[in-house]
């Protein structure tokens, strides 16, 4: 018996409440909650007569403490989970703190404006201390683990597919499969065709932002920056097949260096047709991906939400979107004492998800996980004061819901290594 707040109804959000409706003996009461409204009316309105659960819904401006704090007071929820964007992430577990409810989301924090010159001063210092230059890192959430800490409230951070089971599939390798692990690999492979010269999974403003970045790996315990795509590896996924992937900077890698800072060397590749490639290049060569406000017949724009404006909608994919994907890790390492390769993924097939909640399988892929980690807070079964991400929790009740509900594991103890 539970009742839960959740913020957003985007993409990611709606299959997320879906699930959590397939669940209803411990999502008893859900109150969707977004800046537009209509949507979560929409959404409620389609769940009510499929579901136990008891839905219901309101508008907030997450930027806003004030306004959140006033909702969660009104609707006192066990856990708060925030699925809206990477920029409310800290208002958000503000808001948590002031009610004395815990906190969970699916990405880290990252600032909508990166051009404050407050967070430029933090995060250029940090480029330098650190050696990677993401807009987005965990410092800023882990800063809150005193403060949940001492009021004893949990917050979990990243448990979507990439952040999130990737994590939850390394704390599964080093409790089960190795004594020591040298290397891992999470390689991320989206073999789906949607049919549209261009278009982004999932929000396209934050997808851009991550995928122009540099990109960079952790190798002992250092972190090693390259331009952006210019690390290319062939791999032959299953059920997908070969394709050209890319190493990318990705925030689990940040956790997975501190949570496991034994191994060598940890590295995140995803996978880009040569059509998206073509594409974001020339928009970025034209500041279409830029962050800065210009002036356009005297009014504001911010080109990359410009652009946003005039890509599909993500949610818009589902009907058009075909094929599979494939994500997972390779780990390398001992087991008594002899070298040991192992690979664990899952293969999730977008008309599938489209048949079962209406979205493609990277909504998919992401909303599960946030309903089981959710699962996971709510039975007491990932409860522990302060702020943490997946790997620091017991992996095995997490992946056994996920083969329950629609992401199941698949294994190969003898896969190609990518080199
Ligand atoms: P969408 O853009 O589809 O949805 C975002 C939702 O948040 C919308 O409903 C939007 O409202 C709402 N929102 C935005 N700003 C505010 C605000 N200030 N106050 C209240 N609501 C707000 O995004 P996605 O569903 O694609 O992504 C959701 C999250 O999932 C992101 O943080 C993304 O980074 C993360 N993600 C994580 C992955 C993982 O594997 N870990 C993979 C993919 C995504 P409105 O309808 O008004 O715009």
């Amino acid at each position: 018996m539970s009742k839960v707040l959740v913020i957003g109804c985007g993409g990611v959000a709606s299959v997320a409440i879906q699930k959590c409706c397939q669940v209803s003996d411990v999502f008893t009461e859900l109150c969707i909650a977004s800046r537009t409204k209509s949507k979560c009316d929409a959404l409620a309105e389609k769940l009510a007569p499929i579901t136990k659960t008891k839905i219901t819904t309101a508008q907030v401006n997450a930027d806003n403490v004030e306004e959140l704090i006033a909702l969660i007071k009104s609707y006192g929820p066990d856990l708060v989970m925030n699925i809206a964007l990477p920029y409310q992430d800290l208002t958000i577990m503000d808001a948590c703190l002031a009610c004395g409810v815990n906190y969970m989301d699916t990405a880290n924090y990252e600032p909508e404006n990166t051009d404050d010159p407050e967070w430029r001063a933090i995060y250029e210092k940090r480029c330098k201390e650190e050696g990677f230059s993401a807009y987005f890192d965990y410092s800023w959430q882990w800063a809150y683990k005193k403060k949940f800490e001492e009021a004893g409230l949990t917050a979990l951070l990243g448990c979507g597919f990439d952040p999130g089971v990737t994590q939850a599939y390394c704390a599964y390798a080093a409790k089960h499969e190795f004594d020591t692990i040298d290397t891992i690999d999470i390689l991320d492979c989206n073999g789906g065709d949607h049919g549209y010269a261009f278009a982004t999974n999932f929000n396209p403003e934050i997808n851009l932002r991550e995928v122009s970045a540099p990109g960079s790996y952790m190798e002992n315990g250092r972190w090693v920056e390259v331009p952006a795509m210019s690390i290319k590896r062939e791999y032959n996924f299953d059920q997908v097949g070969e394709k050209d992937m890319y190493l990318l900077h990705h925030e689990e890698i940040e956790s997975l260096g501190k949570n496991f800072p034994d191994v060598k060397r940890i590295r995140f590749f995803m996978t880009f047709g040569q059509s998206y490639l073509d594409h974001m290049r020339c928009l970025e060569d034209v500041g279409m991906l830029s962050t800065t406000p210009i002036n356009y017949n005297g009014q504001e724009i911010v080109p990359i939400q410009f652009l946003k404006a005039l890509l599909p909608d993500p949610a818009s994919l589902g009907p058009r979107t075909k094929g599979k994907t494939n994500i997972g890790c390779i780990f390398t390492g001992t087991k008594d004492g002899k070298p040991k390769t192992y690979y664990i993924y899952n293969v999730c097939d977008h008309q599938e998800c489209y048949k079962e909640v209406g979205s493609q399988a990277i909504s998919y892929t992401t909303g599960v996980p946030a309903m089981c980690g959710a699962l996971m807070m709510l039975t007491g079964q990932w409860t522990k004061p302060g702020v943490y991400t997946v790997e620091e929790f017991n992996p095995d009740p997490f992946l056994d819901a996920l083969d329950k509900y629609g992401l199941p594991r698949s294994e190969n103890r003898a896969p190609a290594l990518v080199d």
